[in-house]
C-alpha cells in the first residue's frame, strides 16, 4: 500500500493553509477534495472580509486567531502580491441601545487586543459617507477585503513549491486507525484505493462531521452537532455610494446584512441567516423586501431596482438557532485519543481571516 506522511481532507482555505505550512516540514503531504477543484464550497461563498476581531469573547479561539490571523494575512497578501484593500469598516448605530452596544464593543475589542476603534458622531459620518444614515458609528481601520481566489491559488502554489500534492475529485470514504496511523479509503471518480498515512487532518467544512463519523474508532461523543446556516447576498448595480464597509449591529447569529465591496469595487449586501437542512444554494427573489428594509435602515436612499440576487454561502455552525456563542473546535489525540488525527469543526466566520493562524495551530500539533 502507498504511504504518505499526512492526508488533509478538504481543500478550502483551511486545508490549503495547512497544506502550505505543513509541506515546509514534511515531504509527503497529500491534500484531497471531493470536488473538481479547490475552494468550491464555503471558501468561495463568503464576504471576503478580513475581520478586525472585535466581537468575539476574550480568550476564545475566534478572538485570538482572528486578531493575530488578520495581521498575518495582511503580511501574506503584501509578500505574495495578493489583491487586498484595508478599506476600514463602520459599525453603525441608530438608537440609544445600539449606541450602548458600540460602547461595549470598544471595551470588547480592547480585551481582544484591538485598540484602534474610533467613535464617530453623526456630523462626522455625514461628511465621511454622505449616503449613510446613523446617529453614530465605530470606525474599524484594520478591517479589509481580500481576493480569496488569488489567496487560495497562492497557498496552492506554495504547497506545490514544497512538492506537496493536491488531488481533486477524490473523496475520503473511511479511515481506520492502525499502529502506523490510518488506512484511508478514497474514491477517485469511482476508482477505490487505499493509502497509509501517519496523520489525518479533517478540515472538510460543512462535511467535517460526516468525515469524522467515517473514522473508525472515533467515539461519537467527540463529534459536535453541526448546523448549516445559509446566508444570501444581493449585488448592487452602479457605483458604490460607500467607500468602506458598512455593518449594522449584529443580530440573529450573524453579523447583520452589511454592505461590503469586492476587490473590483462591486458593492454587495448580505448575508442574512437562515438555518437549513439541505446543502442547496441559490437566492430567492422573494428575499428582496427583507433586504431592502434592512439596508434602508442605514442607506435610506437605496433604489430597490438596483438590487439583484447574487449568491449564497452556508456556514458550518456549532451554534444552533437560539444558542449563545460557540467557538472553533480544533481537536487532537489529547481530546479524542486517536493518535495522528486532527479534526476541525465549526470553522465559520472568521475562518477566512484566521486561516493562517489555524494552520499554524494545527501544524504545531504535528511537528
Ligand atoms: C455567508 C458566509 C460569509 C462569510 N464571510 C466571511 C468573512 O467575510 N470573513 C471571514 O473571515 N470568514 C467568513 N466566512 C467564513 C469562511 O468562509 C469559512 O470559515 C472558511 O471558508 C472555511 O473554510 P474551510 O476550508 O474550513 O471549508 P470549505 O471551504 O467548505 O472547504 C472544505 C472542503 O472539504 C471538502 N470535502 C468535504 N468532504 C470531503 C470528503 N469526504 N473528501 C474530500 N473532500 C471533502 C469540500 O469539498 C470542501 O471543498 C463566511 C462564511 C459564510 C458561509
Amino acid at each position: 500500500m502507498d504511504k504518505v506522511d499526512t492526508i488533509i481532507v478538504g481543500a478550502g482555505v483551511i486545508g490549503l493553509a495547512i497544506g502550505a505550512r505543513l509541506s515546509q516540514f514534511q515531504k509527503n503531504v497529500l491534500l484531497i477534495d471531493k470536488n473538481s477543484s479547490f475552494g468550491e464550497e464555503t471558501s468561495s461563498r463568503n464576504s471576503e472580509v478580513i475581520h478586525a476581531g472585535i466581537y468575539y469573547p476574550q480568550q476564545s479561539l475566534k478572538a485570538e486567531l482572528c486578531v493575530a490571523g488578520k495581521n498575518k494575512l495582511y503580511e501574506y497578501c503584501e509578500q505574495r502580491h495578493i489583491p487586498y484593500k484595508r478599506l476600514g469598516k463602520l459599525l453603525v448605530a441608530h438608537n440609544e441601545d445600539e449606541e450602548e452596544y458600540l460602547q461595549q464593543t470598544i471595551e470588547q475589542a480592547k480585551r481582544n487586543g484591538v485598540n484602534d476603534l474610533i467613535l464617530l458622531t453623526e456630523k462626522q459620518l455625514t461628511k465621511l459617507e454622505p449616503a449613510l444614515s446613523a446617529t453614530s458609528a465605530l470606525h474599524s481601520p484594520s478591517t479589509g477585503i481580500i481576493d480569496v481566489h488569488s489567496y487560495m491559488q497562492s497557498l496552492l502554489a506554495e504547497m506545490d513549491s514544497y512538492n506537496a500534492m493536491f488531488v481533486a475529485q477524490t473523496k475520503l470514504l473511511q479511515a481506520e486507525s492502525n499502529t502506523e496511523g490510518f488506512v484511508v479509503t478514497l474514491d477517485s471518480q469511482g476508482e477505490i484505493s487505499q493509502l497509509q498515512c501517519q496523520q489525518l487532518i479533517n478540515c472538510a467544512g460543512l462535511h467535517s462531521q460526516k468525515v469524522a463519523n467515517n473514522i473508525e474508532g472515533l467515539s461519537s461523543q467527540y463529534i459536535p452537532q453541526l448546523h448549516w446556516c445559509r446566508g444570501h447576498y444581493f449585488s448592487y448595480s452602479g457605483k458604490s455610494p460607500f467607500s468602506q464597509l458598512i455593518y449594522p449591529v449584529p443580530k440573529d447569529n450573524g453579523l447583520g446584512i452589511h454592505a461590503s465591496l469586492d476587490i473590483g469595487g462591486q458593492l454587495k449586501f448580505g448575508p442574512d441567516t437562515l438555518y437549513v437542512d439541505e446543502l442547496v444554494y441559490g437566492v430567492a427573489a422573494e428575499l428582496k423586501p427583507k433586504f431592502v428594509q434592512a439596508i434602508q435602515q442605514y442607506f435610506p436612499s437605496l433604489d430597490p431596482e438596483r438590487l439583484q440576487p447574487a449568491y449564497s454561502g452556508i456556514r458550518p455552525k456549532l451554534q444552533a438557532k437560539h444558542d449563545t456563542f460557540k467557538d472553533f473546535v480544533i481537536q487532537d489525540q489529547h481530546v479524542h485519543g486517536l493518535k495522528g488525527l486532527i479534526n476541525l469543526f465549526g470553522i465559520d466566520s472568521p475562518g477566512l481571516t484566521s486561516s493562517l493562524l489555524i494552520a499554524e495551530r494545527v501544524v504545531a500539533k504535528i511537528i
